[in-house]
């Protein structure tokens, strides 16, 4: 086994298991993040006992303590429940273990005892006669034999090894807000029509409509929403696959004209979807993406001692997919894999989860279709 730590490149869902475990294992490693510690990713995910369950060992907590901890409404004694009869394509959701976890406090739990370099980015990774060295933001090249990236869908640890990966963008579109609302409308308006679940959706033709809970605290509630449906030919304002990253927060005004003409919304979709309000508000325009690294490729750089999780390799849409389950599990696997075998097991890994990897995002592309009324969309849009 290598004497120096593993280098984990980004500090997300994926990298932070992966990390955590390893520890659980007693090897070193050291984790690169781009961004700072805080403010970091305060809304809410589905997590299934897939995922968390074999987590929790690692982590020393029973199910019930784990998920009253971070759960989207943990902090007034809820479990971040689920009613899977308010959302029109369940998928994997089960109502006795899937719930709604707030994703900044699972990451804050999983990197307790960790060595995380906050602010300090790969710039790229260059290939050197014995391996690779990393260009990081705010240290000296650094040499290293065991790189694991884990730098989410624009990995750079990617881009350097694998420029020609393309990100594939799916023919739909979708938008996304959040909006702080007091207690007490939250419980006369949204409460008695989400029930217990922190979740709920409505299909209008086409159009999907979510409303979720962000955070529930004792006085307020953040709540999120999501606008998506498949894009309408080549004239669609509102699908651009070609979009910079910049361009997220550009919200064409043909957005709230449909907003406008959605007619005889029920609560809580006619209290969030109110253009006027979400014209004073931060909506983003999500692309649905996948991503898929040849297993081939993968495997050259294996030699090279980087080796890859996540999304980095295998993304899924943010709506119908399942990429947070997907990286903690492979965070899991692999700090298991190393702890075992060393990196060089690495490879054997690749051949056992790479099947799993192709169909997930293969079943995430089906999925959103599903979502979306199961009609099939042109991909060339
Ligand atoms: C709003 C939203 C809702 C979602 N909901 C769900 C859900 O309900 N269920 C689900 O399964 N999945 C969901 N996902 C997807 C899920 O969050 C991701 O699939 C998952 O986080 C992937 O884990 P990862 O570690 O591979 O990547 P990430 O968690 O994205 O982590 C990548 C990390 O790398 C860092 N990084 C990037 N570039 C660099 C660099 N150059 N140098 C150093 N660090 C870098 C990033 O800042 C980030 O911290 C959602 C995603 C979003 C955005």
């Amino acid at each position: 086994m290598s004497q120096q730590p593993i280098r984990i490149i980004g500090a997300g869902i994926g990298g932070l298991t992966l990390g955590r475990c390893l520890l659980k294992h007693g090897v070193p490693a050291v984790l690169y993040e781009r961004m700072p510690s805080t403010p970091r990713h305060g809304y809410g995910i589905t997590l299934h006992a897939s995922s968390y369950r074999p987590l929790l060992e690692v982590l020393g907590l029973d199910e019930w303590t784990f998920r009253r901890r971070i759960a989207v409404d943990g902090s007034v004694g809820g479990s971040g429940n689920i009613d899977p009869e308010l959302l029109v394509y369940p998928g994997k959701i089960d109502p006795s273990s899937s719930f709604r976890a707030h994703r900044e406090k699972l990451e804050k739990l999983l990197r307790q005892g960790l060595d995380v370099q906050w602010e300090n980015a790969l710039e790229k990774v260059e290939e050197t006669p014995s391996g690779v060295a990393l260009c990081l933001q705010s240290t000296q090249k650094l040499e290293s034999t065991c790189v694991i990236g884990v730098d989410g869908p624009h990995s750079n640890t990617r881009k350097s090894l694998s420029p020609n990966t393309p990100l594939k963008v799916l023919p739909y579109v979708a938008f996304n807000g959040k909006r702080h609302v007091k207690r007490a409308l939250f419980d006369e308006v949204y409460a008695p029509a989400i029930r217990g679940s922190n979740l709920v959706e409505t299909r209008l033709g086409d159009v999907v409509l979510t409303v979720f809970v962000n955070e529930k605290q004792a006085d307020a509630v953040n709540v999120g929403w999501t606008y998506s449906r498949p894009a309408r030919g080549s004239t669609d304002m509102l699908h651009k696959p070609n979009r910079p990253v910049s361009g997220a927060t550009d919200i064409p005004e043909e957005f709230f004209q449909e907003i406008e003409a959605l007619q005889e919304l029920r609560q809580p979709f006619k209290e969030i979807f109110d253009a006027e309000k979400l014209r004073m508000e931060r909506v983003l325009h999500w692309l649905m993406r996948t991503v898929l690294v040849s297993h081939q490729e993968l495997c050259t750089f294996v030699g090279k001692g980087v080796f890859f999780m996540g999304d980095s390799v295998h993304a899924e849409p943010i709506l119908g997919g399942e990429g947070a389950e997907n990286a903690i599990i492979d965070g899991i696997e692999l700090a298991k894999c190393i702890s075992t075998h060393g990196p060089a097991g690495i490879r054997a890994w690749y051949d056992s989860r790479y099947p799993t990897w192709e169909s997930s995002v293969k079943e995430s592309e089906r999925a959103i279709e599903k979502m979306h009324g199961g009609q099939k969309v042109d991909p060339q849009l």
